[in-house]
């Protein structure tokens, strides 16, 4: 949002290029955000990546004189399974993606009802401030409101303001100016006729009384224990459901202030701070909260109960305190007050990586609701009733700075909010654990399927919150993006997207654009591959080992083998276990077959690809071997393609002229097809399979392994055909 300073607002956060201004009158101090000019320069992937250890890989367009073979046995093929038991148990995660898809169900009947145009009208104004003036009767199960929106007018001018409202409550008054206007309503649009035309900059300020049922999947007339219990979920298209509002997350209120009167049974929790509970009538009791910081419909929650309350505090960075309230049903309150507890110790890793704790003048705290799950309402997390697992307590929190400080511009962009989360949970972990149990955490959110993050219909529920794509392959994004940047880069741009998204939302590309701007460098094909594009990429990987002067020589094959999607380039991480110990090499792959060369001073014993796990990756190990130093041997160069069908080229190069013969064979040892049987020059040859037996029958799908002998030397080499 783009505000001018007005003396009804205080000025409470100044950033490069936009102020953000709180509607009421206590002073508030300024708030700190870090901004940090990027830093830019002709970085490489790889010179960012590299550890200290990097020694010399070099990328070899072809592999002269390298050998691979004869291969060992071949290690068993990487777990393809999509996902780990640790996963099936984390209920909690996936009900909130099912929640908050069922939570979706009315959006065909409100886009249905959307007008044409009224997107555009709506850009017409920009809203400062609304007010949600409620009362809440769980007897008779009706609302009853009076929504004030105070707004900028951006357009040359305006004299109608359009809102997003849906149709299960019904507008009876509305006044502009304050003067009475006449409203009409259509198509899940309200239109209210100003008392003026407003021309650009000027304030407008329009009242709509409203009341009805507005029960729904984004509104709740439920019970606990015997009492009522009213929630709300307006994810990600719900706050039109109970109140009449610009319901996008591009355009964000500055401050919002929520009256509601309940029973005086009944305690509400909502966002921000509760400045008083007052009596307006025998029975009754009105909680007022004020939320000052900037906010998005969907992110404006109530919940009303007869609520226990638990009071704790967080130590902010600063050395102040802050309230952590967290509201339960009573049942629960020594469960809760133990389950909870944690958060505040989150509230302290995460604000130490990630900056402030960014609604830090107010609170933050969960409010007990009737979905499983939680959802990361902005200062005020609605939990599920029974379960404080500290996954979702920190996915919830993680909400606060990847959900509620930067919202997601659209829902198709939804993996900046849950893909975020998500990762926060084991990032979490890391800080509680360490590093193992954050690399457990990542295995674990594994999912190796088709369909893009990048949500291609935001109309589509099941696929916002696909938890597969949206909240696990997201979460790598991430981490992997963690790895590719480097640790000081990846968090100094967190910190520079914070600085320039924060209070805001943000795309893809801003995003992209921002952690580019942090590590210098293009982060193009990054995006591309794992944001827009499917599935992931496989490594077929064989390497030999030789003498080289005083040390040894370790030559590495990398196949990207993968055939449903493009090629991926990513840094790798190459580990060569050796006697002096590991050293640990990075580099870039991106190609259908690469060499590397790596010089180490002792005998390399192991290599390992990936080990730590930094890539959403399949590795399928194809054996090593041992080349005598200055010894003419017989190299059998690999097929390709491989996996193929119908047709692969086998290679191998001669040192000179030899009898050759390459047989094929299959998993069982049986032999398949003899490929050729005869004397060859020196030199490089290539023989095909056509995939056929020797009586000529179609070969079944699956593995087979080229033998190759001549000189007294005997190379294999699998192969994979897929039919
Ligand atoms: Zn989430």
């Amino acid at each position: 949002m783009w505000l001018s300073p007005d003396p009804v607002y205080h000025q409470v956060r100044s950033g490069p290029a936009r102020a953000c201004f709180r509607r009421f009158s206590d002073p508030i101090p300024k708030v700190c955000v870090m901004n940090r000019p990027p830093r830019r320069g002709p970085l490489s992937w790889t010179r960012s990546i590299l550890p200290a250890l990097l020694l010399a890989a070099l990328p070899m367009s072809a592999p002269a004189g390298a050998a691979v073979g004869p291969l060992t046995p071949l290690a068993p093929l990487p777990g393809a399974a999509p996902w780990s038991a640790a996963h099936h148990s984390r209920q909690h995660r996936l009900r909130e993606a099912e929640s908050k898809a069922r939570a979706g169900m009315l959006r065909q009947q409100l886009d249905q009802q959307r007008a044409p145009g009224a997107d555009k009208a709506m850009d017409a104004y920009d809203v400062r401030f609304y007010r949600l003036v409620l009362d809440v009767n769980p007897a008779t199960y009706i609302l009853t409101g009076t929504t004030t929106v105070e707004a900028v007018v951006t357009a040359a001018s305006l004299s109608q303001m359009q809102l997003d409202f849906s149709f299960q409550l019904s507008a009876s008054a509305a006044r502009a100016g304050g003067s009475p206007a006449t409203l009409a309503y259509d198509a899940g649009i309200l239109t209210i006729d100003l008392d003026r035309t407003y021309t650009a900059g000027e304030t407008v300020s329009v009242e709509i009384d409203y009341a009805g049922n507005p029960t729904s999947s984004y509104f709740g007339w439920s019970s606990h224990g015997g009492q009522p219990l009213v929630w709300t979920l307006s994810e990600p298209y719900g706050a039109r459901v109970w109140w009449p509002c610009k319901d996008v997350n591009t355009d964000k209120a500055d401050s919002v202030a929520l009256d509601v009167t309940v029973p005086s049974n009944l305690i509400v929790a909502s966002n921000g701070v509760l400045e008083g509970v007052t009596t307006p009538a025998a029975g009754k009791s009105t909680y007022h909260w004020r939320e000052r910081y900037p906010i998005a419909p969907y992110l404006v929650s109530i919940t009303a109960h007869p609520y226990a309350i638990i009071n704790d505090e967080y130590q902010t960075l600063a050395g102040g305190t802050m309230p952590v309230v967290h509201y339960v049903v009573p049942s629960e309150l020594a469960a809760a007050t133990v389950g909870l507890a944690p958060t505040v110790d989150m509230l302290g890793a995460f604000a130490q990586a990630f900056g402030e704790y960014p609604f830090v003048l107010e609170k933050y705290g969960h409010a007990h609701f009737t979905w499983g799950g939680g959802m990361e309402h902005q200062t005020c997390t609605s939990l599920g009733i029974g379960s404080y697992p500290e996954y979702i307590i920190a996915h919830e929190l993680g909400h606060q700075w990847f959900g509620d400080l930067i919202t997601c511009a659209d829902f198709s962009h939804i993996w900046l909010n849950e893909g975020f989360a998500t990762w926060m949970e084991a990032y979490w972990k890391e800080v509680r654990y360490g590093a193992a149990s954050y690399h457990a955490e990542m295995a674990a959110a594994r999912w190796m399927g088709g369909g893009t993050i990048f949500v291609e219909n935001p109309g589509s529920f099941s696929a916002i919150f696909d938890y597969y794509l949206t909240y696990l392959k997201a979460s790598w994004v991430p981490h992997m993006l963690r790895h590719v940047m480097g640790d000081a880069d990846f968090f100094s741009g967190l910190q520079q997207y914070r600085a320039e998204r924060g209070y805001a939302s943000a795309t893809t590309a801003q995003f992209q654009a921002v952690m580019e701007a942090a590590c210098g460098l293009d982060l193009s094909a990054f995006f591309q591959q794992w944001i827009y594009s499917e599935y992931f990429p496989r490594y077929d990987y064989a390497w030999v080992r030789e003498p080289a002067g005083a040390g040894w020589r370790v030559r590495l094959r990398i196949e990207q083998s993968q055939f449903n999607t493009g090629l991926f380039t990513m840094p790798l991480d190459v580990r060569i276990e050796t006697e002096n110990g590991p050293l640990t090499f990075v580099v870039q792959n991106d190609q259908a077959e690469q060499w590397y060369a790596f010089e180490v001073p002792s005998y390399p014993a192991g290599l390992s690809l990936d080990p730590d796990n930094w890539v959403l990756c399949e590795k399928r190990f194809q054996g090593t071997s041992d080349v005598p130093e200055a010894e003419a041997v017989v190299y059998l160069l690999g097929a390709a393609p491989n996996p193929f069908n119908p047709r692969t080229t086998v290679r191998f190069s001669l040192p000179r002229d030899l009898d050759v013969r390459l047989d094929l064979y299959d998993a069982a040892g049986r032999l398949v097809a003899v490929l050729a049987e005869a004397p060859f020059a020196a030199g490089e040859h290539g023989v095909d399979w056509d995939g056929r037996d020797r009586q000529g029958r179609a070969a079944a799908s699956g593995t087979y392994y080229a033998r190759l002998r001549a000189g007294g030397d005997v190379r294999t080499v699998p192969l994979t055909l897929v039919r």
